[in-house]
């Protein structure tokens, strides 16, 4: 399989050949909040995947909901005003999970096309009420919102950048909320007031708040290195964005269904976007999906007006039937009882990461539920990072996964956890034991 995996398979690119030299790890197998490779070794997942197995592996009544499905009717357009009952009782129940007004749902494949189609919504929706000229988009800087075209140009990481003619002349970015390296300190009002001016410093740079259509942010950056922005500043952003009829939209690909602690973590803020983008969790990796949540005002806007005109967008797999069968499966866990255990768990694990914090490695520890990272220096009070040199990302993500842990490592330094919510109490101090673990060795042997 290493030798194949060389040969043909192109892997979501980190680095082109950084796969290659490692060689591939195969996965063989999943159960609860563990996976088995394919030489027999069980390993804590401490990432569920790519922050998405929430419900977690080996799920019977998932499998069953998909297989029904499969038998029943694999496939329903959207299209031709067609449809299919799971796809329906979904969005119906989407819309009662969501806060406020979302009472809107389009379905998409994952991630990078929710955000897509809700840059075309928002446009339809400018559009539609006789501001074209509101075609001016904003996002945060270490934000991640895919890997298409236009989800590319709205994420803020560089290498998603890198020869790809993005982003977009109608893509701007405001600095990162960042509280453990912000040029203005750790207090909260302090960064509050510095996006505040940013924001609308970048407004007025681009022809001010006539010409924006839309902000983007994620309730916490996971990609940028898991960045908690301090209370109060999603809710101060909201409320910017309304006064000055600029779309809020919430990208909760990750941090949607429990991630966080409650169902959507806007509840966490107590905030209504305009439109919301979730995945992962919604399927909770099993088969993909993601979806856009739209407000009732945004909705009436864009049926009332672009509505009426031939405007196409839309996918072969959108709404498809199993995925829908298997969220809705995956969100029966979720409710019954699987985001109290997240909830309780979310506590256990930042708890014992905080019982890191006296490490010499360990400049910071942060998170929220079941989402969180330590950051790794060599001075903690200088917060240097480690050099990428001495202390390769993926170094550390084999030292972990040999020690039977599964994490992320960035590049930066930043260790991410988002385990499964079906963890027990002993898959999280397996995590902190291993992680320590892991630390112990890498500052005896960078
Ligand atoms: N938005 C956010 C916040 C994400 O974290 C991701 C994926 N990591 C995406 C969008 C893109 O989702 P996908 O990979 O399913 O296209």
């Amino acid at each position: 399989l290493v030798e194949l995996d060389r040969a043909h398979l192109i892997h979501p690119v980190a680095s082109w050949r950084g796969h290659e030299a490692a060689g591939v790890r195969v996965l063989a197998s999943g159960k609860g909040a563990t996976v088995t490779d394919a030489t027999g070794r069980t390993l804590v997942d401490g990432f569920a995947g790519l922050w998405c197995v929430n419900a977690g592996y080996g799920q019977e009544t998932i499998v069953e909901a998909a297989a029904r499905q499969m038998r029943q009717l694999p496939y329903a357009t959207g299209y031709f005003s067609l449809g299919s009952e799971p796809a329906i009782r979904l969005a119906a129940r989407l819309a009662e999970l969501a806060p406020g007004d979302l009472d809107h749902v389009y379905f998409t494949l994952g991630g990078s096309d929710a955000v897509d189609s809700t840059v075309r919504f928002v446009r339809f929706y400018q559009q539609a009420r006789g501001k074209p000229e509101k075609d001016q988009f904003i996002s945060v800087a270490q934000g991640y919102h895919g890997s298409s075209t236009v989800g590319a140009g709205l994420t803020a990481l560089p290498a998603f950048h890198a020869g790809f003619g993005v982003p977009l002349d109608w893509q701007h970015k405001i600095p990162s909320h960042d509280v453990y390296r912000n040029p203005v300190g750790q207090d909260a009002s302090a960064i509050i007031a510095a996006s505040r001016d940013q924001f609308l410093a970048k407004i007025g740079e681009v022809g001010g708040a006539d010409r924006v259509a839309a902000f983007y942010v994620e309730p916490i950056q996971g990609s940028g290195g898991v960045l908690v922005p301090p209370a109060g500043w999603m809710a101060s952003m909201r409320q910017l964005c309304a006064d000055l009829d600029i779309l809020f939209v919430a990208d909760e690909v990750i941090t949607g269904f429990g991630r966080t602690g409650p169902m959507f973590a806007c509840a966490d803020e107590g905030i209504v976007p305009d439109l919301m983008t979730v995945a992962k969790g919604l399927t909770s990796g099993y088969v993909p999906m993601g979806a856009v949540l739209m407000s009732d005002r945004v909705y009436q806007v864009i049926a009332d007006g672009a509505g009426r005109a031939a405007v196409g967008h839309g996918y072969t797999y959108s709404a498809h039937p199993v995925s829908a069968a298997v969220a809705m499966a995956v969100l029966d866990l979720y409710e019954g009882g699987l985001l109290d255990n997240g909830r309780l768990m979310g506590e256990r694990l930042l708890t014992g990461l905080r019982g890191l914090a006296d490490h010499p490695l360990v400049g910071d520890v942060r998170g929220r539920g079941m989402l969180a990272a330590i950051e790794l220096v060599t001075d903690k009070i200088a917060r240097t990072p480690l050099p990428a040199a001495a202390a390769p990302a993926q170094r550390i993500f084999e030292r972990a996964w040999d020690n039977g842990l599964v994490i992320r490592a960035f590049p930066t330094g930043v260790l991410g956890y988002a385990p499964p919510l079906c963890c027990t109490a002993d898959d999280i101090d397996a995590i902190i034991e291993r992680t320590r673990k892991t630390l112990d060795q890498t500052l005896e042997d960078p």
